[in-house]
């Protein structure tokens, strides 16, 4: 398997095309600049190819396991995390206060792709850890900071999301784990959680698990939920690592992917853990630490299409099937490589137009998120903030589709070849699967695009999106040179309009015809946008020439002539085949 780190496209889309002036303007990021940029994606590019993807098909075959109540990572997993904390991988976007660089958080993302493209695997043990440590560093006491976040920043201690249980997975108002208060002021928690990624591992010398669980006398339902911070083994006051903490790992699951991953089955016996914010509010805060995993999700859809595309194109060229239609190569062989066959190009750019797509939608998400971090302007903070959560959902769940029907595609230029395990493409159909699933499902996403950011205030501010690339589109409308983008993006964006304004009348008049479509809409949604975010990038490459403008411009026509027009069917899906779904009733499918 290959992989060459997308680095140059990374550095155009935050450099050149967002521009590295809107993220050294930013309090804390004065000193960031281009070069910063292009060193760190350099090295992580490297890192990400020397030291994850040998070892991908290792953690894949032999899978983490738990023997004697302890949990083995897979061969390699060792040495490269040994590396990966030496490097100062987990440092990159943490806080300076804890040993952190304090570098931007769309720098991170775009790391993040590269880590996810070349072992998910192993990227879930530090990404759980990298959510965790900074749900702690907005939300925990002085202390707490202090005590806990620099072994996390230096990648010696790690984090965990524990939500899940037996019997609740989507619904987290029905949890069972409780904590019952201690005399000194820290809580006994019990209960069982499942599915918990990087739950027990043998990576670091302790494991900070965030913890959902209702305290005595809570409200039922998601109002009586607080948040708890669980340490594998106590930490001592004077930070040093003490007893043994009542967390038990009854098992670890038996996957379709990502098997060298532990997913662990954690049983909490009475486990002494310290609440984190105010009783009661313990979902608000962990959604603050979900919404930027969904981001993070979404990367890694996108990193498996890109790395399924790079290995499919390189196949692609060596194998020789058939001959080709139109253009030949020269030397006239008794069979032409399948790159020339125009089917097999349509796929691959498929993929690619919606890779280059996707990855410009990823960093304006990014670069919206460093904004409402960091900037200086209270409006412009709440503003990138409003972009964020209407985004969120949208680059969780159409990424990470966007990961498996590209992997899947690209097993199929393979033939038979990619069916079978020599290639590695089976393994990356079977690991992207789960993105799709975990850090709530793509369903879920496209209820919250609907049922939540199409509403009430923040549903306000969608159609002040909508408008503003309107406006963008508008101001380029004069311009015949740009019109094979802005013209298709155009029509697309008012097909969007109009969808999102019948879809609102729904959500008013029958919310179950408007959660019927949410899915569709969430796909119309991203097509459009990203269709915008091409023809944005395209005008902004006008006047420039060279391969790489060149090839900018024909994805973007491949996009928009080819891609686009999904979103003319999603929107007729949506609304002429409303009263189809209606009509038929659960009694309609039988026992
Ligand atoms: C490998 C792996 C790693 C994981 N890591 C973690 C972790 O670290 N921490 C953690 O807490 N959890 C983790 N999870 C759990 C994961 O987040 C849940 O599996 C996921 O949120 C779905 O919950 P569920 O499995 O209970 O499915 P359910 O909630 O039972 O859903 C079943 C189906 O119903 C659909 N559905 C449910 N409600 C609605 C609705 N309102 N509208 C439309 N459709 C709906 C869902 O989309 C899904 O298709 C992990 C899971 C796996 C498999």
């Amino acid at each position: 398997m290959i992989y060459n780190a997308p680095t140059k496209d990374m550095l155009f889309l935050l450099t050149e095309w967002l521009g590295i002036e809107r993220l050294s303007a930013l309090p804390g990021y004065e000193e960031v600049d281009t070069d910063i940029i292009e060193a760190v994606l350099e090295e992580a590019g490297k890192f990400c190819t020397t030291e994850l993807l040998t070892i991908n098909r290792d953690g894949d075959e032999h899978g983490a396991v738990h023997e004697d109540g302890k949990v083995r990572t897979p061969p390699g997993f060792k040495q490269a995390y040994q590396q990966f904390i030496e490097n100062g991988w987990t440092t990159i976007d943490a806080n300076p206060d804890h040993g952190g660089q304090g570098l931007p958080k769309v720098l991170q993302n775009q790391i993040d792709e590269m880590l996810g493209a070349t072992n998910l695997s192993f990227k879930l043990y530090a990404e759980l850890s990298h959510a965790a440590y900074h749900l702690l560093d907005s939300t925990a006491s002085d202390d707490i900071r202090d005590l806990y976040l620099p072994k996390m920043v230096e990648g010696t201690w790690s984090g965990t999301m524990c939500l899940t249980e037996p019997h609740c997975g989507t619904d987290l108002g029905l949890l069972n784990t409780k904590a019952v208060p201690n005399d000194d002021g820290s809580y006994a928690i019990t209960g069982s959680k499942i599915f918990i990624t990087s739950g027990d591992h043998d990576l670091t010398e302790n494991i900070l698990h965030l913890v959902i669980a209702r305290i005595d006398g809570a409200p039922e339902g998601s109002r009586g939920i607080s948040l708890f911070l669980v340490p594998k083994y106590i930490v001592n006051d004077d930070g040093s690592v003490g007893d043994w903490n009542k967390v038990v790992t009854s098992s670890i699951e038996h996957k379709m992917g990502i098997k060298g991953s532990a997913t662990c089955a954690l049983n909490f016996d009475g486990a002494r853990g310290l609440l984190i914010g105010e009783e009661n509010r313990g979902l608000a805060a962990m959604f603050k630490m979900m919404n930027t995993e969904r981001l993070t999700v979404g990367i890694q859809g996108l990193g498996f299409a890109d790395i399924a595309y790079q290995n499919a194109l390189a196949y692609a060229h060596d194998r020789l099937q058939s001959k080709a239609p139109g253009e030949r190569p020269a030397g006239g062989k008794a069979a032409d490589p399948i790159i020339y066959q125009p089917e097999m190009q349509r796929q691959l750019l498929t993929i690619r137009s919606q890779v280059e797509g996707a990855r410009a939608l990823a960093a304006f998400a990014g670069l919206h998120v460093d904004i409402m971090e960091r900037s200086a302007d209270p409006e412009a903070a709440a503003d990138a903030g409003q972009t964020v959560a209407l985004l969120t959902p949208v680059v969780k769940a159409f990424l990470s589709d966007l990961g498996l029907a590209s992997t899947v595609s690209a097993q199929g230029i393979y033939g038979g070849h990619g069916y079978v395990r020599e290639h590695g493409m089976e393994q990356l159909v079977r690991d992207c699967r789960i993105t799709q699933i975990y850090e709530g499902t793509n369903e879920v996403q496209a209820l919250d695009l609907v049922a939540r950011k199409l509403t009430g205030k923040t549903g306000e501010f969608a159609d002040r999106f909508l408008a503003q690339w309107q406006e963008v589109l508008g101001g380029h409308s004069a311009n015949e040179e740009l019109a094979f983008v802005t013209g298709p993006a155009t029509a697309a964006l008012e097909r969007l309009v109009e969808t999102t304004a019948w879809l609102r009348g729904q959500l008013e008049t029958d919310r179950a015809i408007a959660h019927g479509a949410a899915y569709q809409y969430l796909h119309q949604f991203a097509l459009t946008i990203i269709a915008c975010l091409w023809a944005d990038i395209v005008a902004g490459i006008a006047d420039k020439q060279g391969a790489f403008y060149d090839a900018k411009r024909k994805v973007a026509r491949f996009y928009m002539q080819q891609v686009l027009p999904e979103t003319t069917a999603l929107a007729a899906k949506i609304r002429d085949g409303a009263d189809a779904l209606a009509e038929f009733g659960v009694a309609d499918f039988g026992d």
